[in-house]
Parts: C-alpha cells; structure tokens; sequence
C-alpha cells in the first residue's frame, strides 16, 4: 500500500495551496481530486470564470454606455455570447493546466478518484471501477462545498438552476429572478443585467449583501437599480416550480402579501453548504456541527488528531483566499511553526461594478457592542482619478477608534475597491494608525487616494480636497 505524508483530499484553494506548502516543506504528498481537472469551486465554477464574465461584460457595458462620451464611436456594439463564453472557458482552463503544472513541479502526486475515509487512517481511492487503498501520517479534508437550496425549491438544473449552470448557458437568458441578493446573487445580477437579460433579484433581508457594512449594500443597490436590476428585498420565496421553457417563483413579504414571478432561468443564491457526501466520515471519529460542517479545533484538527479540515468544508467565510490560509496555516503547524490566521482581518470583496470590499468590523458590530469609533467617509465623486475615468460612484469609509486611532474597520464601494482594500488589511493587521496612515504618500491622481481623505477625516483633520 503507498504511504504519504501529507494527504491532501480536494484540489480547490484550500487543498492545492496545502499540497504546494507540503511539498516545499518536504513531505511526501498526495492530492486526490475527484474531477478531471485541479483547482475546485474557485478555478472551474467560482472566483475564475465569474470573474471572466464580470470583466467582458463590463467592457460590454462600457462600449455601450460610457464610449461616446470618450470621444469613441463604434459603429454598433454587437453581443457575441458563446464567444464570451468560450473565453470564459479558455480562462479557466488556462489556470487549471496552470496547477497540473504546479503539482508535477512540486513532485505532488496527483490522484483521480473519490476519496472515502474506511477507518481513521486509510482511505480509498474510487475512480470508475479502478480503486486502491493509500495510508498517510496525515489527512487534510479540503472538500469545499455546494450550492444549497430553500424548502420548496429544487435545482432542476434546466430552469431552476444554481451558479454552476449559470456559467455553461448555450444563449443570452431574456429573463432570470434570482433568489438571494447576497454576493453570488449580485455578481450574476451585474454579468447578466448588463448584457440585457431583464434581472430581478428577490431577497430575504432589507439590503443587499447583508454580511458586509449595511451603507455598502444601500449604495449597491441605488447603483444596481441604475443599472436596470430589479431589486425586491424583504421577499421570503417559498416555492419554484418549472417548465420546458420558464420557470415559476413564489414568494411573500414580511406580512404575508404573496406574489410571483416567471422567468426564463430561476437562479438559487441562497448559500453552500459543505461537502461530505461519499468521503466516508462515518468510518472515523471525524465529527460533523448540525449544518454538516466538519468540526475543528483552533489547529483545524478534527476529533482525529491526524485528520485535519479547511475551507468550505468548515464553515465561516466562504472565500478562497480564507481557504488558502488555512491551507497554508495546517501544514506549517505540522511542521510546528504556526502563524495564526486573524479571520477578522481576512478581506471580502464582490466584484460587481463598482467593486465593494470590507475588512474588519462594521459600523453595525461596533455600535452593538458599545464600542467607540470615529467614521471618515470620502466620495469617489470628488476623486479627480475617477472623474477621469468616469467612476464616480461609491465612497470610502473607515472605522477609527477615537482614543489611540486603530483601525477598526475599512469598507470600500468603488473603482478597483477589491485592489484597495489590501492597504485596509496592511493597516489592520499591523495595527498602525488612522495618522499612519494618511501622513504616508498616495500617488495622485489614484483611487487610493480617497482612503487617504477618509483617514484624514477620521482624524478630525478634513479632507485636503483632490
Ligand atoms: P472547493 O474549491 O470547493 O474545492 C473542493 C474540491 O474537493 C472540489 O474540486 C471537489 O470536487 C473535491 N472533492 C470533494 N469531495 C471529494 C472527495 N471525496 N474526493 C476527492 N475530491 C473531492 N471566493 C473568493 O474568495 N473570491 C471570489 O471571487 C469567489 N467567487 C465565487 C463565485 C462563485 C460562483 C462561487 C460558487 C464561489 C465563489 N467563491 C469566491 C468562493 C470560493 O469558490 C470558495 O470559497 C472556495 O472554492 C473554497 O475552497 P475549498 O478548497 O474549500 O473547496
Ligand atoms: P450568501 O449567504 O452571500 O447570500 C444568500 C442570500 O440569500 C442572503 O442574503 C439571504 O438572505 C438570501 N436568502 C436566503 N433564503 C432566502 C429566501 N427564501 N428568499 C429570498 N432570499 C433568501 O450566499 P451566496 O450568494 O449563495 O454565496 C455563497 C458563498 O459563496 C458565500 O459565502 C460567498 O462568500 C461565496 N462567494 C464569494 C464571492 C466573492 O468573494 N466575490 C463570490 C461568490 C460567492
């Protein structure tokens, strides 16, 4: 029987990260993945082929709406839609060939098949009809999630459908309701809106993006409605049914009123939930919490010490980059060094446009837990950058505390606020000052620029006006 190191069960960010630090540290490791190619939710049906679409058809966008008031006329701006897609596909495979790279040059042994735990320390390995048996002195379970669904809503797959088939669509969809205004919701409402697809998003909550700083998600809407997405929040939908060609949704406010919707796609955004199914946990001592997600401890140890769990599979932010982390944090405590992972200072950014992106506490976690802050909030419209570039909506906000002048928190709508936010992390996790960090030099003119100004203010200095 082949014996490993360090076995690495799921090839999405969390596991090829942990197979890569494996290997550079020394160990003797395997990464099984259950499909043909590596890289997860994230490389095939996440992060990388949305991110591809959100770029198109903001170019899309852009040539429609913004090129004239440049000066640049196009004859007509036409909608290749399977070229769009193919690029999409060329992207993704692009990163994927990418990692079989990484795992042959890092000598990781790379298996194909379903990995299923038969006792604590062996699994088997199913790929078709062909199976083996492998041990290791260590297990990592990186086997992400999937989309999840409400009662009274199945994914069909053909109409009622989740992120996953949005991403292989043959046509332009005329029409789609999206349940859940959350960030696979809004993403889809801006790559499918901006192409014509008439969108209406219905979701549970009284804004979008609930997670993130409420003033974030207010905005995006009011840019979101702009942008011809209709947005019907405090809408529980309680039902789908389907057809050959439409799909049918039911839903009622918070005082019951009941209402309807047909569209040609229903897409079901309303979160993941964690993968087990067919890993064989039963055989172990592994245990779950009552969603399914893998138990751990603060070393991501399951009940089984040499059994250790990351990424989606866990629980808490559903972000690639916390995945990789973690990846990263389970293998060098192996090794016995550990570098701790501050999950409030990890970022999260939606990529719709303008971008939004968040790290730290919101304004809502301060003020519920009584905690002093000073807020320093400065528009994109008064960016000289973005009145270049015609990006003029969003503002940039931080959360200082009034006595020392910590960074609590950096919430950003705005041009390339994804790329912007990792100054908010430098800032948060070196603990410097608002001072800190408006006495540095921003190049002008720059996006980046408008944090400085809302450090300023926080301050209690103003802005310097740019
Ligand atoms: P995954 O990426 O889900 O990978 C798990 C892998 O394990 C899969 O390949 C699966 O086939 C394999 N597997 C499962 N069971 C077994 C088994 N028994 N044997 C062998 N293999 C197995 N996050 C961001 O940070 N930024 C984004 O822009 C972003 N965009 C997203 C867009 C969409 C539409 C979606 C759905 C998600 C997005 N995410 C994004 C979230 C991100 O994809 C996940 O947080 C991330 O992929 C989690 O990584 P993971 O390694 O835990 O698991
Ligand atoms: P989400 O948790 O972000 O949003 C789900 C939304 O659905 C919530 O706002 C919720 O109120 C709403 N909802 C639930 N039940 C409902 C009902 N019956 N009727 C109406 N609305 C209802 O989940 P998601 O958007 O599916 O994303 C899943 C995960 O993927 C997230 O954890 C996210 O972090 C990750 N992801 C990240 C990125 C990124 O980093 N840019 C992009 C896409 C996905």
């Amino acid at each position: 029987m082949e014996n490993y190191d360090i076995a690495v069960i799921g090839s999405g960010p969390g596991g090829y990260v942990a197979a890569i630090r494996s290997a550079q540290l020394g160990y003797k490791t395997v990464i099984i993945e259950k499909y043909d190619t590596l890289g997860g939710t994230c490389t095939n049906v996440g992060c990388i082929p949305t991110k591809a679409l959100l770029d198109s058809t903001h170019h899309y966008a852009e040539a429609h709406h913004q090129f004239r008031q440049h000066g640049i006329i196009t004859d007509k701006v036409e909608l290749d839609f399977s070229q769009m897609y193919k690029r999409k596909s060329e992207v993704v495979v692009k990163n994927t060939d990418g990692l079989h790279f990484l795992m042959n040059k890092n000598k990781i042994t790379h298996l194909k098949g379903t990995a299923e735990f038969i006792n604590n320390s062996t699994i088997k390995i199913v790929n078709g009809t062909e199976s083996k048996e492998i041990t290791a002195k260590n297990y990592i379970i990186a086997t992400g999630s999937k989309p999840s669904s409400i009662p009274g809503v199945e994914i069909d797959k053909k109409r009622i459908i989740s992120s996953t088939e949005a991403l292989s669509l043959k046509e332009k969809p005329q029409s789609m309701v999206i349940i859940g205004g959350g960030v696979i919701g809004v993403e889809m409402a801006s790559i499918f809106s901006r192409i014509g697809t008439k969108v209406t998003i219905l979701e549970y909550a009284d804004h979008l993006i609930a997670a993130m700083d409420h003033e974030l998600g207010k905005t995006l809407q009011k840019i979101l409605r702009k942008g011809s997405v209709d947005i019907r929040l405090n809408q529980a939908v309680y039902k789908a049914e389907s057809s050959d060609s439409s799909a049918r949704v039911f839903f009622k406010d918070k005082n019951g009123a009941e209402d309807q919707l047909e569209a040609e796609y229903v897409l079901v955004a309303v979160g993941r939930m964690p993968y087990v199914q067919g890993l064989g946990l039963e055989n172990t001592n592994v245990e779950i919490d009552n969603h399914g997600f893998i138990k751990v401890n603060a070393n991501n140890q399951t009940a089984v010490s040499t059994i250790y769990a990351i990424g989606d599979v866990i629980g808490g932010a559903m972000l690639a980059h916390k995945a990789e982390e973690e990846g990263v944090f389970v293998v060098e405590t192996i090794h016995g060094k550990k570098h701790p992972i501050h999950y409030n200072r990890i970022p999260s950014v939606v990529y719709t446009w303008p971008e939004v992106a968040s790290v730290g506490y919101t304004e809502e976690y301060l003020k519920k837990n009584n905690i002093a802050y000073n807020v320093g909030k400065f528009p994109f419209s008064a960016s000289a950058r973005a009145r270049a570039s015609m990006d003029t909506d969003g503002f940039a906000k931080v959360l200082v505390d009034p006595k020392y002048g910590e960074v609590l928190g950096v919430h950003i709508i705005g041009a390339r606020a994804a790329d912007l936010i990792a100054q908010g992390v430098i800032a948060q996790e070196y603990e410097v000052t608002a001072e800190d960090m408006f006495r540095i030099s921003y190049a002008h003119p720059t996006y980046s620029e408008t944090l400085k100004e809302a450090y300023l203010i926080a301050s209690g200095q103003g802005a310097v006006n740019i």
